[in-house]
């Protein structure tokens, strides 16, 4: 049996690595190293595969993030609404421009921001919700829409771990993860699913408007060469990157489905265990089924009710299966994010969850040797 990774990107660069390396000898030769025709050529592409007006690549998510919220205009003291259960960077960028996180609990099932939290969580100071699609599947984002149009709010989607995933709203319409609110913000940090071989990232938009101020912002502000129109930043997806991004983009649907095809593997091999809870995937399919894209599964998160969690994860590393546990720290309680306005009954959800959950391999070269060795190692454990 193959050696058993987290991630595994070795694979996928076999596939592609002809295109890459020659583009790369290409950029190399002309040392149009910065906004070379690499980066132009992607951000079409990419305008065209999540069907939006307006795709502004970046140097990484968390550059994308604050990028979109600097575009949006908002001002030191506005309240952001966020989930709680999430990787630090979404809090970080509204922290750092000196806005308010609020920090709400998220769903139990589907580990996505509850719309009942963020409603209690609105006021007259509250001015954006950044849903986060975690793990690969999107938040509610009918019911956030509804309740950002009722209380004129922006709405900042983190799509870092959903892109190509798509949304069934209950109109039948379906839409492209990150392209549903505002704005949307990704990444393209190499363990993503789509990842390129260093930092990257992009935000997402369909107002024209907004497009021409966020490309000023990534540019030092600048709209004009050297007139600094507004504060902005240094912040650009460079043409290597973009290389191996337009090599990776025609098979990100392919990728989408073996990541699919493992999860749906992983479920059938652990379903039916009274202390598992196997991740649930909502809009357009009851469990997974064989064409369902609403999920793309940056990971496999299950949850562990019976208390055992740390010692599954001991017991796996001692085969020699790597986890990991997103996230073992709800950001409400990490020290720079503390806030006295906080009350631990509001976070019900996510300080169990950060005892329960544990993310099993999850790439597109797991194959069905490995599935089995690691569910068995899994239910082996449960059974003790
Ligand atoms: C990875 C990630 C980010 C940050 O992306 P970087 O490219 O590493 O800056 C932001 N939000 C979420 C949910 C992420 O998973």
């Amino acid at each position: 049996m193959k050696k058993i990774q987290m991630v595994d990107l070795g694979g996928q660069y076999q596939e592609i690595k002809e295109q890459v390396n020659a583009s790369i000898s290409q950029i190399l030769e002309s040392t149009s190293f910065i906004n070379g025709p690499e980066v132009h050529a992607f951000q079409k592409e990419l305008e065209e595969y999540l069907g939006v007006r307006h795709v502004i690549p970046c140097a990484n998510g968390t550059d994308a993030l604050q990028i979109a919220m600097m575009g949006l205009g908002l001002k030191p003291g506005d309240e952001v609404i966020t989930a709680d259960f999430t990787f630090a960077a979404t809090v970080e960028v509204i922290a750092l421009l000196q806005l308010t996180p609020v920090l709400v609990d998220v769903d139990p099932e589907t580990f996505n921001i509850d719309i009942k939290a963020v409603e209690r969580a609105i006021t007259p100071k509250t001015k954006a919700i950044v849903p986060v699609h975690l793990f690969g599947q999107c938040a509610n984002m009918d019911a956030i829409m509804a309740l950002a149009e009722e209380h004129n709010l922006f709405v900042i989607e983190d799509n870092a771990q959903a892109i190509g995933a798509k949304y069934l709203s209950a109109d039948g319409t379906r839409k492209m993860a990150g392209t549903i609110g505002h704005v949307g913000a990704t990444s393209f940090f190499p363990s993503k699913n789509l990842g390129c071989y260093g930092d990257g990232g992009a935000i997402f938009t369909n107002d024209d408007d907004l497009a021409h101020t966020l490309r000023g912002i990534v540019n030092h502000g600048m709209y004009e060469r050297y007139h600094h129109d507004v504060i902005g930043v240094n912040s650009r997806l460079d043409s290597i990157q973009a290389a191996v991004l337009r090599a990776k983009l025609p098979k990100l649907n392919g990728y989408c489905n073996a990541r699919r095809t493992a999860a749906r593997k992983y479920n059938a091999a652990l379903k039916g265990h009274k202390d598992i809870v196997l991740p649930k995937t909502v809009n357009s399919c009851e469990g997974i089924c064989e064409t369902c894209d609403c999920h793309v599964f940056h990971q496999y998160t299950i949850r562990i009710t019976n208390g055992k969690r740390d010692g599954l994860v001991r017991f796996l590393a001692e085969n020699d299966i790597p986890c990991g546990i997103y996230y073992p720290i709800p950001l409400h309680r990490q020290k720079a994010y503390l806030d006295a306005r906080y009350d631990e009954a509001d976070f019900k959800v996510t300080n169990q969850l950060v005892n329960e959950v544990i993310s099993l391999p999850m790439h597109t070269e797991l194959d069905d040797e490995q599935i089995a060795f690691i569910t068995g190692k899994v239910i082996e454990f449960m059974n003790n």
